[in-house]
């Protein structure tokens, strides 16, 4: 047993590549790309993918919490960094690791302009998030002009950025919904200019909206799941290169004879004679419950394989009864081979939930060419 290939994450750089320049190819030369990587870069490995992005001359990148940003400086970027989500509290040390706070409602404003007054930072960078209908956060799109006057007379910040999010930038079919939070936002960036004295960048689009909102690309796009492979348009995927690939070996194989159960709870009964495998991954490594009971299934040998019975907290019992394999072959859980989209989708949830859902627990392995 001791020369069993061990479960683990590989992440493709050069499918990261890959991707990366594709989406240059989709915006002008001139627009500039904020990566998000935020929860662990989708899962991947925040500070593998961030590094390999600032090598790739990424404009920007994105977190939301500021723990996130503080781990990417700690590894030495050096990149500007967006923090979406930072709260209060963490200001002196947003502004200890040079991270750029998204001010996102009025205390968030409010606190960091009172920081900045009383440390006398200069010219300090932050952005600013308008809600033009998601209704998650962002300011008021009547608050434009006071912030634009706000950040014209002060010394201690420099508003560097705007931008709002899409609801629905995916589904083309609800079109005129985002033409809406368009045109608000085209609104608010006015009244914004006006008071400020300049336009700061703008950016509105995540990667689904890089695709299908050209008109609305700005300055900036915002963009995350595309960069690891993944878009809700078949099509360009088909273009793009899958950056993980869970994999994992079988550990034991066993035969059941009718009548023989699976599992915790006995939820799968063996009708017939049968082969099966057992697969070191479970529920408390971001495989969800709700894939066992023939749901979902793993990547064997050019074959599926269903997992039977309730997935476990660190095992998974597939079906090999009609698959030649042996103890020490790999199982892709997602890659290339086996769609993370399909297999979210049999247990509908989306691909974002899978990718990002694989924890700690499971080692990252880095495939640089
Ligand atoms: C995560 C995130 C993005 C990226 O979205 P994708 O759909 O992954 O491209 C963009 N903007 C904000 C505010 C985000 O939180």
């Amino acid at each position: 047993m001791n020369d069993l290939p061990s479960t683990r994450l590989e992440i493709d750089l050069q499918a990261l590549e890959h991707n990366f320049t594709y989406f240059k190819k989709q915006i002008r030369k001139e627009t500039k790309i904020i990566a998000a990587v935020k929860a662990n870069a989708y899962g991947t490995d925040a500070v593998a993918v961030g590094k390999q992005l600032e090598a790739l001359g990424v404009d920007y990148l994105a977190v939301v919490f500021t723990r996130e940003g503080i781990a990417l400086r700690k590894a030495g970027i050096k990149t500007p960094i967006i923090v979406f989500q930072a709260m209060p509290r963490e200001i002196s040390q947003l502004v200890e690791y040079q991270l750029e706070p998204s001010l996102y409602s009025d205390s968030m404003f409010r606190a960091f302009s009172v920081y900045a007054e009383e440390n006398n930072l200069n010219e300090y960078p932050v952005h600013v998030k308008f809600n033009t209908g998601m209704n998650r956060l962002g300011m008021a799109l009547s608050q434009a002009e006071s912030l634009g006057i706000a950040f014209e007379t002060s010394n201690n910040l420099k508003l560097k950025s705007i931008f709002t999010h899409f609801a629905e930038s995916d589904d083309k079919t609800h079109k005129e919904f985002t033409e809406k939070q368009i045109r608000k936002f085209n609104r608010v960036s006015k009244e914004l200019e006006s008071a400020l004295g300049y336009m700061p960048m703008r950016h509105a689009c995540n990667t689904m909206g890089v695709l299908n909102y050209p008109e609305a690309h700005y300055e900036a796009v915002r963009i995350g799941i595309g960069l690891y492979g993944y878009t809700y348009d078949k099509k360009i995927n088909e273009k793009l290169k899958v950056v993980g690939r869970l994999v994992a070996p079988i550990i034991q194989k066993q035969y059941l004879n009718p009548g023989d159960s699976i599992s915790y709870n006995r939820k799968f009964i063996a009708e017939v004679p049968m082969i099966i495998a057992t697969i070191p991954l479970g529920h408390a490594d971001g495989i969800n419950r709700a894939y066992g009971n023939g749901k979902g299934w793993v990547y064997l040998n050019g074959r599926k394989a269903p997992i039977l019975g309730n997935v476990c907290m660190d095992m998974v019992m597939i079906d090999v009864t009609e698959i030649a394999c042996d103890e020490g072959d790999l199982v892709e859980v997602f890659g290339e081979n086996n769609s993370a989209i399909d297999l979210a989708n049999s247990i509908g949830t989306i691909y974002y939930e899978l990718i990002a859902g694989v924890t700690n627990r499971v080692p990252r392995h880095i495939i640089e060419n």
